[in-house]
């Protein structure tokens, strides 16, 4: 006997949470854009809901990044998956020297989701972008089935004008360099930590996240020679200092007596048996200097609200090889992370 498909096709009236149909290209799709993502994202190339954002030419050089986001749970203390996925992106291009502009965004979201949490998240986007400037101009939906995906996954591309007048790279990082840390390690691990163990700390312990665009325009202001920046994101400062090291061919000599690490966050790693040095920031960079332009590079990040700190210097050899010298004053060789300390933290 022929089968016979009982499937209707006047779509269901919109509920509470996202279906499939909501994915499907037709009015309900249409419906979920225009309630949800055209409410929070305004801008005029995005509204024009053509293929494509048609933007402007600009005389600068540009930076182009892309970053998926699977962070779980999605909502965190000091931010949500919308908002990390905004700061995560300007973040590298500002780590080029680049003024964040224009930001794609794709959601991949599974069925059932909730679409108030949906719309929060899109509403986080938006606040995080207008902090910086950078303007939401393209996006995408896809719906998955329930079961075949975590609730909702981002992507994120962003394009920026560079506006540092030397190339900031790790192949400009030299011996004698300094290394200078913008902040506090480990927070935003900690955070993620403290949510999945449901730990309570006497203090509000908050993720890091933040644009740290701020802080290189500070640096480019005060005319520091910026040999290269990284913001330490998986894997924390040691995987970072040991990327540097890499790609330079330089060593790198770390302090742990200079790295600053809140008291709650020392004591989340301690109760866990993790490494701070190791713990995921999602606010904080580290910067490669000449000597004399450390002063100038404490200065500029300080009023950018940082609490920098000289952790460090580059030296010739053993090459690509991060020692750190430790609390105890013993010399150790810093290893990049190996394995995963705590997943889905971005
Ligand atoms: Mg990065």
């Amino acid at each position: 006997m022929k089968e016979i498909n009982l499937s209707c096709p006047v779509p269901h009236a919109p509920g509470t949470t996202v279906t499939l149909a909501h994915g499907s290209g037709g009015r309900l799709m249409h419906q979920l854009i225009g309630k949800i993502f055209l409410s929070a994202f305004t801008d005029p190339a995005l509204h024009e809901a053509h293929d494509g954002a048609r933007l402007e030419p600009c005389p600068d050089k540009l930076a182009f990044t892309t970053d998926s986001f699977v962070v779980r749970p999605l909502f965190f203390p000091g931010g949500d998956i919308g908002s990390l996925a905004v700061h995560g992106t300007c973040n590298d291009l500002a780590m080029c020297g680049a003024q964040p502009m224009y930001l794609s965004c794709g959601f991949i979201i599974e069925e059932g989701f909730s679409l108030e949490a949906l719309a929060v998240v899109a509403q986080s986007m938006a606040r995080a972008a207008a902090q910086v400037g950078a303007r939401i101009v393209t996006g995408d939906t896809k719906v998955v089935e329930r079961g075949k995906g975590d609730g909702l996954y981002l992507n994120t591309a962003g394009i920026g004008r560079i506006l540092a007048p030397n190339p900031v790279s790790p192949e400009r990082v030299r011996s004698g360099h300094v290394v200078i840390l913008s902040g506090d390690v480990g927070a935003h691990g900690a955070a993620i930590l403290s949510v999945r163990e449901g730990l309570k700390f006497d203090t509000a312990l908050q993720s890091d996240a933040a644009h740290l665009w701020p802080a290189v325009a500070a640096l480019l202001e005060s005319n520091a020679d910026i040999a290269c920046l990284r913001d330490l994101t998986r894997g924390g400062l040691a995987t970072a200092v040991n990327e540097i090291a890499q790609k330079s061919g330089c060593g790198i000599s770390i302090d742990e007596e200079k790295i600053p690490v809140r008291p709650e966050v020392a004591g989340a790693c301690e109760m866990f048996g993790l490494d701070p040095l190791y713990m995921a920031c999602e606010g904080r960079l580290i910067a490669f200097v000449p000597p004399d332009h450390v002063e100038r590079t404490l200065k500029a990040l300080r009023s950018a609200g940082g609490e920098p700190a000289v952790i460090g210097s580059v030296c010739e050899s053993p090459a690509s090889e991060v020692r750190l010298k430790t609390l105890i004053g013993v010399e150790r060789v810093l290893d990049m992370l190996s394995g995963e300390q705590l997943p889905r933290i971005c």
